[in-house]
């Protein structure tokens, strides 16, 4: 099992304003740092237990040996629903909230998590917070249109003693070094010791310009269709919601077009003309960059998620702007009034002005 990293999926690819630090956060051994503005980390350092994998917005962290996706198929092939680290999966915490509802939804019998066990991050504690957090929201968001629910419960019986061996049995592979035979084996711990950075090369630009619905997204859609519509649609208040948002457009927006653009997963677009922004609140991951990159913080989340969205989805127009040839260049602007005349050619014309004053002045 290795960690990999796909820095065009990462939305600090898209724009060095982008304030995200979820896999840096979850890291119990510390091993991923931001540098140049992009995660790295030390595959030697990486106790596999994808914490960042589970809680990257954007699924730019993989691990080489599991998928979430066929977990869940295999879970529901097998009829389990009883998990513990280590047994099915490297630990819970690879599990997003979008995971553990799919899961909940999709077993006939309760879901039950051994969260109290995990000693995949020694003492930190960050994982075990992070699963109980994700249990709880996951239970949360799960009481607003279903009856199920996932149970958290004892399934094994790892004593303190255990719980030391399982953390060291993560970093033994560092010791399988001494039985390397080849040059080959050698170049790969070397390798394994080094920070790995990640450039943003023209492979990497052309990837972020792609835009990408996690399959996490797409796996709790495909479950919930399958869901009854519950007869009364509830508001969860945005803070106990963490995957997901839905947004406002307020009056200061420019429509500069940067939030649309850089969205990853398109639930921010326009059309053509760029004449309005519409949103998709079933496509958004609230990976904050649009409210990262926005200048006069115009885009704004909603004080409570409806959940409506999860079973009517609906784009809505958050803005819509008049859009003009502007009478100098020719070239279609945000018009707000006045002369038609482009944000450009104003300038141009207000510097040319300023010249014309200044040689005026020099004259006498
Ligand atoms: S998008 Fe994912 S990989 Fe990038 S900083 Fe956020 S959590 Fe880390
Ligand atoms: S909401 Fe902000 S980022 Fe988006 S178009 Fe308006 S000003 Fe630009
Ligand atoms: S709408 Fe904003 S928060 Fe949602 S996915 Fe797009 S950029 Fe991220």
């Amino acid at each position: 099992m290795s960690l990999n990293f796909d820095p065009s999926s990462c939305v600090r690819a898209s724009s060095k304003f982008s304030q995200c630090t979820k896999c840096v956060d979850i890291c119990p051994v510390s091993t991923i740092k931001i540098v140049d503005n992009i995660p790295a980390f030390t595959p030697s350092s990486c106790i596999e237990c994808g914490g960042c994998v589970g809680s990257c917005p954007t699924e730019s962290f993989s691990l080489s040996d599991f998928s979430a996706i066929n977990f869940f198929f295999g879970a529901l092939e097998k009829k389990e629903h009883k998990f513990a680290c280590k047994t099915e999966l490297p630990c819970l915490s690879v599990l997003s909230v979008e995971h553990l509802i799919a899961l909940a939804l999709g077993s006939d019998e309760p879901l039950i998590l051994d969260a109290k066990a995990c000693a995949c991050g020694g003492d930190s504690g960050v994982l075990n917070n992070q699963i109980e957090a994700n249990i709880e929201e996951a239970n949360f968001v799960l009481s607003s249109f279903s009856s199920k629910q996932i149970l958290v419960d004892s399934l094994t019986d790892i004593t303190e003693q255990e719980h030391e061996e399982s953390v060291r049995d993560r970093r033994s592979f560092l010791s399988l070094k001494g039985a390397m035979k080849s040059k080959q084996d050698f170049d790969k711990a070397v390798e394994a010791d080094e920070l790995k950075k990640f450039e943003l090369d023209s492979e990497v630009i052309m990837g972020i310009k792609d835009k990408k619905i996690p399959d996490k997204r797409k796996l709790l859609f495909s479950l919930l269709k399958r869901q009854k519509r519950p007869e009364v649609y509830e508001v969860l208040a945005t803070e106990d919601v963490g995957f997901t948002s839905q947004k406002f457009v307020d009056a200061s927006c420019t429509n500069c077009q940067i939030c649309y653009r850089i969205c990853p997963t398109s639930a921010l677009s326009s059309d053509m003309k760029f004449s309005v922004i519409n949103f998709d609140a079933m496509m958004c991951v609230k990976c904050h960059l649009c409210h990262d990159v926005c200048e006069p913080n115009a885009i704004q989340l909603q004080p409570g998620f409806e959940i409506k969205e999860f079973f009517e989805p609906k784009q809505r127009t958050l803005a819509k702007f008049d859009i003009q040839r502007c009478n100098e260049c020719g070239n279609y602007f945000t018009y707000t009034g006045g002369v038609k005349e482009c944000f450009r050619c104003k300038i141009e014309e207000d510097e040319a002005m300023e010249l014309h004053e200044n040689a005026k002045k020099m004259d006498f």
